[in-house]
């Protein structure tokens, strides 16, 4: 509680300008000629309301406490409230898939495709050939199932719906086969268990945590059993002494028994990660040569697109999934199905490792990163004439391949000693766009792998700001 004497505090309070005067106040009145009245009336309140309790906390000055000052404060918080808060970031980090940072950025003609399909009328829902309505999910159906070599396909809003669709759909009062050491959460609180528990489908854990046989799966078939189901452990690895099934060994049995074999890929890509130097991460297409029924896996991980959920595999199931009550609650929007209609095209194409960011930033070579690194500095050395460039890994993140990283070269800074690393990363937050990187050992790091090259300008001069205010 205040430790200022009631007297002071009753004055000070009362010194407060009321709503009307501080709207009448410039910057404010300025604002007021094209804001609605109401917007900055409750502005106004919550920006007195601040200012009554840093008195009660002893904590204003009274500079603050002008009337030129709160009107400032009070426009400032206005122009925060006006700002688009969702905005384009620089990914330094090197982490090519970041969640937190949007996962994987639409190529150049996917995004054009979203802009050119939002701002005008479309055929998301009409035939243009015999002039009826068609369906939304026409524009990907036969691509997916194309390019996974499944007999059809079909996309919904993400893959956890994916999962929790075709559950629900194929598996609602019955139970579902899975390894222990696949009950998994994927991260956002999504975990299978769960999953199953929501969908209806009773969860039957075959098997340990490291070790799970084929045998484990055929034994613990019954009457009950609507599928086996394998799911990637993406964010995870488990070495040492282990052992899984193999999906072919489940196809088998699943055939055998009259049950479903499904598999949650999680990333799904379509092209094989070892070209890149990385393991090979299981193919969409090796899972539907394996036998698999249904597929699922994400549109904007390993694919490289938006946010979607992709099933592939047979025609009948699918057919039942459009059907489903859920097909239409979890059906992408029309900005989504144009960036993924051209992003599986690129793969069509053969052109998917040129034309999506993710894999043109996979493939990005040590030296070409080490020379773009060595311009950096280059550019920086005026300001900042401590900065190095030093080896370093990019990883892929976004729960694929775990583990697993990509030989780079790292821009460092190190931390001036005047300064501390918090300080400057919040200071890199605050620029337009704002810039994230790493901080290892009191060094600055910036990753040239995920820089897109349309941002590199605003990177260096964002970077040639920060160094003119601290060193
Ligand atoms: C990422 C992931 C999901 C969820 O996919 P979203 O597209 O993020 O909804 C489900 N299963 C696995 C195995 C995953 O890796």
């Amino acid at each position: 509680m205040s430790l200022l004497e009631p007297a002071t505090l009753n004055k000070l309070m009362r010194g407060l300008p009321s709503v009307e005067k501080l709207l009448q106040a410039d910057p404010m009145r300025l604002l007021a000629e094209t804001l609605p009245h109401d917007l900055l009336v409750e502005i106004a309140r919550q920006t007195l309301e601040e200012a009554r309790q840093s008195i009660r906390q002893e904590q204003a000055s009274e500079a603050d406490l002008r009337l030129e000052a709160l009107a400032e404060r009070a426009a400032q918080k206005t122009n925060r409230t006006l700002e688009s808060n969702l905005r384009q970031v620089i990914n330094a980090t090197g982490v090519v898939l970041h969640t937190n940072l949007g996962r994987a950025p639409l190529s150049e003609a996917a995004t054009a495709a979203v802009v050119t399909v939002a701002g005008a009328y479309n055929n998301l829902e009409y035939d243009l050939e015999s002039g009826e309505r068609g369906s939304r999910l026409s524009h990907v159906e036969s691509l997916v199932a194309r390019l996974s070599g499944a007999e059809a396909g079909i996309a919904i809003n993400n893959n956890a719906a994916a999962v929790f669709m075709l559950l629900t759909a194929f598996a609602q009062g019955k139970e579902v086969i899975l390894s222990r050491g696949q009950a998994v959460e994927i991260g956002g609180g999504f975990r299978i268990p769960d999953v199953m528990a929501q969908s209806g489908a009773r969860l039957v854990e075959v098997g340990t945590t490291n070790k799970t046989y084929a045998q484990d799966y055929e034994r613990a078939v019954t009457e009950q059993t609507a599928m086996l189901m394998r799911v990637h452990s993406s964010n995870f690895k488990v070495i040492g002494f282990t052992a899984s099934a193999k999906l072919e060994e489940l196809a088998e049995i699943a055939n055998r028994r009259g049950v479903m074999l499904v598999d949650d890929l999680g990333s799904g890509t379509l092209i094989d990660t070892a070209r890149f130097g990385l393991s090979h991460e299981p193919t969409v297409q090796e899972s539907i040569q394996a036998g698999a029924d249904l597929v699922t896996f994400s549109g904007d991980k390993l694919l490289g697109g938006p946010q979607a959920g992709l099933i592939a595999g047979k025609k009948e199931l699918i057919a039942r999934l459009k059907k489903h009550p859920l097909a239409r609650a979890l059906r992408l929007d029309k900005m989504t199905l144009a960036a993924l209609q051209v992003t599986l095209q690129h793969y069509l194409r053969g052109e998917a490792d040129r034309k999506i960011p993710i894999w043109q930033m996979m493939a990005r070579t040590p030296e070409s990163l080490r020379g773009q690194a060595t311009r950096w500095q280059s550019r920086l050395v005026q300001v900042w004439p401590t900065a190095t460039v030093v080896e370093g890994l990019s990883t892929v993140g976004g729960g694929s391949l775990p583990g697993e990283t990509l030989p780079t070269w790292l821009l460092a800074l190190p931390v001036p000693s005047h300064e501390t690393a918090n300080r400057l990363q919040a200071n890199l937050r605050a620029q337009r766009p704002p810039i994230i990187g790493r901080v290892e050992r009191d060094t600055l790091l910036f990753d040239p792998r995920t820089v897109l090259a349309s941002q590199e300008e605003s990177l260096l001069a964002g970077l040639e700001k920060l160094t003119a205010r601290t060193v």
